[in-house]
């Protein structure tokens, strides 16, 4: 399963800052874009399971999903695609290009 990957990882991160500092996580922010496919309850689930008897054990996870961009390829300008009603701010046109998925990132350990 692909949250379990991404929770193994996760917390061989965190472990090993933790280490580093010889203090316990309590918490982490995580950010991913949209349509990277992370499901948060079973991303949770995926890590809960692997923390047990790791310094990651009743670490509070975070996960925020970043919005899809798009670029304009009238006007060059970069917006957050609403993709129920996509079109660019600027112009009003709706001839436009979806830029990379941003990738998954651990943005903050708390300790
Ligand atoms: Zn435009």
């Amino acid at each position: 399963m692909h949250e379990t990957m991404v929770a193994e990882n996760l917390i061989a991160v965190i472990t090993n800052e933790a280490a580093k500092r010889n203090v316990k996580p309590i918490g982490a922010k995580i950010s991913c874009g949209k349509l990277y496919a992370i499901n948060d309850e079973a991303l949770r689930f995926a890590f809960e399971a692997i923390a047990k008897g790791t310094p990651c054990e009743g670490l509070k996870l975070e996960i925020e999903h970043k919005p899809i961009r798009a670029r304009c390829k009238k006007c060059n300008e970069t917006f957050e695609a609403d993709i129920s009603n996509p079109k660019c701010p600027k112009c009003k046109g709706n001839d436009f290009e979806l830029l990379p998925d941003a990738p998954l990132l651990l943005e903050e350990i708390e300790f």
